[in-house]
Parts: structure tokens; C-alpha cells; sequence
């Protein structure tokens, strides 16, 4: 039987043996097999808006079922060029700076693959979005992480090191990622954090990949600011956006990326051969939804709060240390008091035995030890969702 396992590896490329499946998804295949609440993978479990529900059956019902234009329909384009200037002051072109892809996701990995070389680096803040280290490695790049540490007070920020930063980059610094507000952190980047990225992308002549997919959902005043629309970045930002999470839809696999014309045209090659497009009837809707009076986004971040401020007070309750987000919508929690030899266990506990689904820490860290105390749970569900959780978390029991 071994060698018939060794004979099958044969076939799979190197690639593929450096990283494993998403925990993320699977942490949401242990909760429906055992009946848990799934506080793990992001996505709502309450209704879209019906209007742009409504766009969507309206654009199938026209019969915009074929293939859109392979970088995005041009309704779907305008109202991404309109948004991003209206909220962030920026002028794009949408004929030559929008690809529109399968998700932010196609978005990442096909931006990675159409700018990354064998031997690059890419610079990753820690934690990450689990999908950045496949990202990287699927492209041919190296990723180098710097840390992100957790606040030292119940009211604190995450931060990082400016030397620590500063030595990550070199002569072989493709680019960095950065995601803001940040999964699975709930850290918004501030503007004098972002100026100190930006002179160090313009000294070492490095590209900015900006994942700001959890834009409009932001807490306490926070302001967010896309890194593009400070000076001498527009030409080195690739810009990464989507439907999911602003409108509820993480299943229409709509995002977006705007990028200078040169890097547009080779994200775009990219993009139409791995997936031609994006689902046309979808890119309607979304022109639909992008239209939306500015009173929905502050509905959007209000209700996030509200959830966020329902979860945080049960998890503190049940003996989980939280890190309180200030934008998306994920706690990331300190689990010592529990007294598990590490996050796996516990998470499988927690989903087996308590009936919560949870994403261990150490999804979002390369050396896996780095999270083996933290634990991150997702609040984009109702009321009765966050309440139960709290309910059955009541049943754990601290160590001492
Ligand atoms: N962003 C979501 C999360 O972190 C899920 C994204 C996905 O599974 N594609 O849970």
C-alpha cells in the first residue's frame, strides 16, 4: 500500500506539498457534520438585500447568461470606478485599471501570478488571511512575515515593529500584502502606518497588494484609508475588493482588482485563462448594489457593531481573552485560561464537545506555535446565532 501511496505523490506537483487544505472551510464542514454553531468561516448567516437580490433575478429573467466581458462588465466596472472615488478620492479608469474576477480571492492569486517571479518576496503581516501563503507559494514567490502584536491592554491596537518592517524589505521585495481592516486581527491600519509603508515601497521600489474587501465595516470612528490614495502609490497599488462582504453575498464569487494600466493588462491575461470571468448576471447585480445611498454602508457598520459588542461581553464571560476589533468581523481570542495544550485541540473540542465552531490560530501563522493560544471567531451572524454560542460556551471550564 506504501508504495502505491509513493508511486501516486509522483504525481502531485512540489507546490501542492507545501500547504494543506483551508482550515478555515473545513472548520465549517465539522460544524455541519456536528451540529455546531459556526462561528468559523466568515460569512453572513442573514439574508442580502433584497434589492440587489431582486437585481440578480432580474438580470437572469433578461438573460445576461452568457459570458460578460472577460475583465468585467462595463456596468459593473463604471460603478466600481464611481465608488472608489467617491469614498476613497481616487480616479480609475475602468477601461483600463478593473479586472473583475471570481471573488477577491481570484483576485489575489491571479494579481500574485501576474507580478510574482521565482525567487521573489512577498512581505506578509502575521497573522495572515490563511489564503496569502498558498497565494504566494502557488506564484513562484517567497513569503516573509512580520509580526503583528497583539495589544497589551482590554482598549489596545495591534502594532508592529517599524525595524522589524524595514529589514523585511531588500533588492528581492516583490511586493507586500496588506489587509485593512484586517482578518483575522480586526486591526485597521492607520494613516501614519500606511505613509511608513509607503516610503518604504517607493525606497525599495516594492508593489502594494491592498486586500480591503471588510472596508465599510468599521467600528468606533475608525477611519479606513486605501493605501492607493496616498501620494506616489497609485502607480505601485494593486487594489482588491469584493461583494461579499459589503453586501452579504460571500457565494456570487464577485471582487475586483484596480491596478495601474501595465499591471491591469497582465492581472487581466491572468485572469481569462483561469476562469474567463466572473458570472454575468452577478456583475449586474453588483452594478446594482454599488448604487446603494451611502445610508446602507453606515446600516452595514452599525449592525456590525452591535453584533460585535453582543459576542465580545459572552466570550469574555466564558473566559476567553478577546482582542477587540476595530474593523471586519472576527475576535481574535487568547485561550491560555482554558488550560489545552494548544488551539487544535481545543477547536476540536469546542466544535465536538461544546457544539461552537471556531478557526484555530495557528490557520493564520506560518510557524504554527505562534497561534497555539489563540482562537478567532466570526460575529457576521443574528442575534440567535451569537446568543446560542454564548449559551453553550457557558459550559467550558477554566483550568485553574
Ligand atoms: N474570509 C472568510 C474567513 O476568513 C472566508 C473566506 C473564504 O472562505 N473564502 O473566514
Amino acid at each position: 500500500m506504501a508504495d502505491v501511496g509513493a508511486q501516486l505523490k509522483h504525481f502531485l506537483s512540489d507546490k501542492v506539498q507545501h500547504f494543506t487544505e483551508s482550515v478555515i472551510r473545513e472548520m465549517t464542514r465539522q460544524a455541519m457534520l456536528h451540529g455546531a454553531v459556526n462561528l468559523a468561516q466568515g460569512f453572513p448567516d442573514f439574508p442580502a438585500p433584497a434589492d440587489i437580490k431582486q437585481a440578480a433575478q432580474e438580470a437572469v429573467a433578461r438573460d445576461v447568461n452568457q459570458y460578460a466581458i472577460t475583465w468585467g462588465a462595463k456596468n459593473l466596472r463604471n460603478a466600481i470606478a464611481r465608488q472608489m472615488k467617491e469614498w476613497q478620492g481616487m480616479a480609475v479608469d475602468p477601461e483600463t485599471q478593473i479586472t473583475v474576477c471570481c471573488g477577491s480571492t481570484e483576485a489575489m492569486i491571479s494579481t500574485l501570478l501576474a507580478v510574482c517571479n521565482k525567487g521573489d518576496e512577498v512581505v506578509i503581516f502575521e497573522p495572515f488571511y490563511e489564503n496569502y501563503g498558498p497565494d504566494a507559494i502557488l506564484s513562484g514567490a517567497r513569503p516573509v512575515f512580520v509580526k503583528l502584536r497583539p495589544p497589551t491592554t482590554a482598549d489596545g491596537e495591534w502594532t508592529f515593529d517599524e525595524h522589524e518592517l524595514r529589514t523585511a524589505f531588500h533588492h528581492h521585495t516583490k511586493a507586500i500584502i496588506l489587509n485593512t481592516p484586517n482578518n483575522p486581527t480586526g486591526k485597521v491600519f492607520t494613516r501614519a502606518e500606511l505613509e511608513l509603508i509607503r516610503d518604504l515601497c517607493v525606497e525599495f521600489n516594492v508593489l502594494a497588494i491592498t486586500d480591503e474587501i471588510y472596508e465599510h465595516i468599521i467600528y468606533d470612528d475608525t477611519q479606513h484609508v486605501s493605501i492607493a490614495s496616498l501620494d506616489g502609490m497609485a502607480e505601485r497599488t494593486v487594489t482588491i475588493n469584493g461583494l461579499s462582504k459589503t453586501y452579504s453575498v460571500t457565494g456570487w464569487r464577485v471582487g475586483w482588482a484596480v491596478a495601474p494600466p501595465p499591471i491591469t493588462s497582465a492581472i487581466r491575461k491572468v485572469h481569462d485563462f483561469l476562469t474567463v470571468g466572473a458570472p454575468a448576471p452577478l456583475q449586474e447585480a453588483g452594478a446594482a448594489a454599488l448604487g446603494l445611498p451611502s445610508s446602507y454602508y453606515q446600516s452595514l457598520a452599525t449592525a456590525y457593531c452591535t453584533r460585535r459588542n453582543r459576542l465580545m461581553p459572552a466570550l469574555t464571560e466564558a473566559g476567553f481573552q478577546c482582542f477587540k476589533p476595530r474593523g471586519a468581523y472576527y475576535v481574535m481570542t487568547d485561550i491560555s485560561r482554558f488550560g489545552f495544550s494548544d488551539d487544535v485541540t481545543f477547536a476540536k473540542y469546542l466544535v465536538k464537545e461544546i457544539g461552537v465552531a471556531v478557526v484555530p490560530g495557528s490557520s493564520f501563522y506560518h510557524n504554527p506555535g505562534d497561534g497555539a493560544r489563540q482562537v478567532r471567531f466570526a460575529f457576521c451572524k443574528r442575534a440567535e446565532t451569537l446568543d446560542e454560542a454564548g449559551r453553550r460556551l457557558k459550559k467550558l471550564t477554566l483550568s485553574s
